[in-house]
């Protein structure tokens, strides 16, 4: 017999976290474009100028908060020789990771953006690149949210993730996310921050109301076998990364501030990609945040003036208090789901010829109890949801059929991990 009874809480969910810092995103994004260009080619024995200075300066910030957090952030460079059509003589690619260890295990999630700037040729690395808003003010938003959250303590490790290589080929981001698998981190989110930081749009347009989180429905890790289980029990938008989008989308609605999530139903923009990528191919749940609306003639742009229209990424084209917001949804996801357990390894659903539906659901280390989530098949979001202890239950009058089903774990504080879809008998 199913249990119906609430779940009770026996610790108070987290107080809401400070708000982030508009002057301080500024004068990150303003002292990275100082550096004139950080391409992944640019100069690393300069100490004013180019990409070796750029990640000695993020590395500095990370060792300054570990000082003020008791060391509790440690300062990480990994390296790796990369050779491609876009550095044909190789380059050694470099990523700077300020890395705050979880209570836990090795549970992880990574918030990450790119260091790395170019112009309208992808080879120029002596050229000015600002690359105000792609991507400091990514990384202007890693070290912020590095900056808050170290303050308090988290059940899962959190890695603070500022790539490089990104114009070049998606190095670092290939590289953190090897990494990752050679270290046996168990990842529960990536999240990808690229271009997060203007909202004035191409020709004038303005949407400072939304940010896009760009997700996959189908992982791009299946295997033939898993990819026909689910041709046979659908999820198509119910992979673990168009979890995490859907999980954000719930968090942002509870964050001051207005900024609404459009859950972009694709792994990236059309035809392009980003950092998250090399996650997603190892199995790992990763989305890319970005703005509302893009602004072309400031990306990837030598810096000119043409009939009248500026080209090149500088500050001038951005947003702060856009910024911010988006900084805050970060955090509070990243927050979220390092203090809730992992998710359910596996959901199944059983309940052919009845008018009922049994969930069952494999147990999670430290879970203080499941929430059974389902909607009608022809919903995209969850419309009904159950607390639960123990790992199993029946949902009366929910034919299976015709229903979706889902579960997640939850810490004692109520702190909800990603939704896993229910396909077949769990694995117990
Ligand atoms: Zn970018």
């Amino acid at each position: 017999m199913a249990m119906l009874i609430p779940l009770l809480l026996a610790a108070a969910p987290a107080p809401a976290l400070p708000a982030p810092s508009e002057p301080r995103l500024r004068a990150t994004v303003t002292t990275l474009v100082g550096f004139g260009t950080r391409h992944t080619l640019s100069t690393v024995t300069d100490r004013k100028r180019g990409i070796g200075a750029a990640r000695d300066w993020a590395a500095a910030r990370f060792a300054e908060m570990a000082k003020d957090c008791g060391g509790c952030i440690k300062v990480e460079r990994i390296a790796r020789r990369f050779t491609g059509p876009r550095a044909p003589n190789g380059v050694m690619v470099e990523d700077v990771l300020g890395i705050q260890k979880g209570r836990d295990s090795e549970r992880v999630v990574i918030v990450g953006a790119h260091i790395d700037s170019r112009v309208t040729d992808e080879m120029n690395a002596t050229a000015d690149a600002p690359g105000a808003n792609d991507d400091a003010s990514g990384v202007a938003l890693v070290l912020e949210a590095a900056r808050i959250l170290s303050k308090r303590s988290h059940d899962a490790t959190i890695v603070y993730a500022v790539f490089s290589g990104e114009e070049q080929g998606l190095w670092g981001a290939t590289l953190l996310a090897d990494t990752a698998k050679a270290r046996g981190w168990q990842v529960s989110a990536m999240l990808n921050n690229d271009i997060v930081g203007n909202t004035v749009g191409q020709g004038g347009v303005r949407v400072a109301d939304r940010v896009r989180v760009f997700s996959e429905g189908i992982r791009a890790s299946e295997d033939m076998v898993q990819q026909q289980e689910r041709r046979a029990i659908g999820g198509e938008d119910d992979g673990p990364s168009r979890a995490l989008a859907k999980a954000i989308d719930g968090i942002a609605g509870t964050l001051p501030g207005g900024l609404d999530v459009m859950l972009d139903r694709r792994p990236d923009r059309f035809g392009r990609g980003g950092d998250h990528e090399p996650f997603l191919k190892l199995g790992y749940p990763a989305v890319r945040f970005s703005v509302g609306a893009e602004n072309w003639d400031r990306q990837h742009q030598d810096l000119r003036t043409e009939n009248g229209v500026d080209y090149g990424d500088t500050i001038a084209g951005m947003d702060f208090p856009y910024l911010a917001k988006v900084t805050a949804i970060n955090m509070a996801t990243l927050e979220r789901l390092a203090d809730a357990p992992a998710a359910p390894a596996s959901a199944g659903i059983a309940g052919a010829l009845s008018r009922d539906t049994t969930v069952t659901w494999s147990p999670v280390p430290n879970a203080a109890g499941y929430r059974v989530r389902w909607r009608r098949n022809d919903a995209q979001d969850w419309t009904a949801m159950r607390d639960v202890t123990g790992t199993s239950t029946v949902l009366q009058q929910v034919p299976v059929d015709d229903h979706f089903v889902g579960v997640s774990s939850l810490a004692a504080d109520g702190s909800e991990s990603l939704v896993t879809f229910a396909g077949h008998a769990a694995r117990r």
